[in-house]
């Protein structure tokens, strides 16, 4: 679903930029470790893992993984390409990838983002 018939639905303001958007226009402070013409990345605001970055790309036309995978493979494809370079700078190289679709899956900014898990995680778990 797209944010506008997103917002529609939920009552929302019909073009409210997320705070992704925000943080993409530098409208808010952000811990930005890469930033290209597609794509930024920045450090969770409340990490989950020793090393938590989120890459966001920059169009805000996808809510989920699924919407993005269907229109712009390539563009899916970068984000997980960024994610492994920047678990290899920030970690070991080794990472869990994650992308929350949907409220009941604990997404709450519907504007695609992959989170990147990294620094010593514990086998046996996706928490
Ligand atoms: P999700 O719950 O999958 O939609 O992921 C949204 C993520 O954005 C959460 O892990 C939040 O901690 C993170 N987040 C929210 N606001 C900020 C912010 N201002 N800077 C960095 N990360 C944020």
């Amino acid at each position: 679903m797209r944010r506008r018939e997103r917002n529609r639905r939920l009552g929302g303001m019909p073009d409210a930029p997320t705070i992704f958007e925000r943080i993409i226009a530098r409208e808010i402070p952000a811990d930005i470790v890469y930033e290209d013409e597609r794509v930024i990345a920045f450090r969770d605001i409340a990490p989950q893992a020793p090393v938590h970055l989120l890459v966001v790309p920059k169009t805000a036309q996808y809510p989920d993984v699924a919407a993005l995978a269907s229109a712009d493979a390539a563009l899916l494809a970068h984000i997980v390409d960024v994610a492994r370079q920047l678990a290899a700078e920030h970690a070991d190289g080794d990472y869990r990838l994650v992308f929350n679709s949907g409220a009941n899956a604990g997404q709450t900014v519907f504007h695609v983002h992959a989170h990147v898990l990294a620094g010593g995680l514990a086998e046996g778990t996706l928490g």
